[in-house]
């Protein structure tokens, strides 16, 4: 058993965890876009805001008692929840990587949903209001996301379907 003290700290290191994973899949997926500008805006926006939320999450965790340099340990927990997409991510395709960073949104969605109830559960107003923020900036991203995948499919095929093209993003 553990307390929900204890828990919640746990999902708090995963959401750290989570966000230094985004960093490097957004910061990835950015640097190699090429003919998809808006995406690589949208992207580049991300990911200083990931940047950001992973900040707050630090600061959460050390007014809870946990130290910066023990944060780092953590950020295998989430890898293989993430493997499948960071390998989406990596892919030659832009189609996939715009799957992906669509699937890994919810996926945030849902950690910063189950943060804020669990928050509200310890009376850590503060960590709440931070995740209620945090889950904002998500779902700003995964409705963006949505509202982006139709175009970037479309161009991608049209773009796959010169023989003389051959950047696949
Ligand atoms: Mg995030
Ligand atoms: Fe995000």
């Amino acid at each position: 058993m553990a307390s929900p003290e204890d828990n919640f700290i746990d999902w708090l290191r995963d959401a750290h965890a989570m966000e230094k994973q985004a960093e490097t899949m957004l910061t990835s997926m950015a640097g190699r876009l090429e003919h998809y500008p808006d995406l690589k805006a949208r992207i580049e926006r991300h990911v200083e805001e990931t940047r950001h939320q992973a900040a707050e999450l630090e600061s959460c965790l050390e007014r809870r008692g946990v130290a910066a340099s023990t944060m780092k340990d953590f950020a295998g927990r989430m890898a293989a929840m993430g493997q499948g997409m960071t390998g989406m991510m990596a892919s030659d395709e832009v189609v996939k990587g715009a799957m992906a960073g669509y699937a890994f949104e919810h996926m945030e969605i849902a950690a910063y949903r189950t943060l804020i109830a669990a928050a509200e559960t310890i009376g850590d107003t503060q960590t709440k209001a931070v995740c209620e923020r945090i889950l904002a900036e998500e779902v700003a991203m995964a409705d963006w996301l949505e509202q982006h995948l139709p175009s970037v499919a479309q161009t991608f095929l049209q773009r796959d379907a010169q023989p003389e093209t051959i950047s696949k993003y």
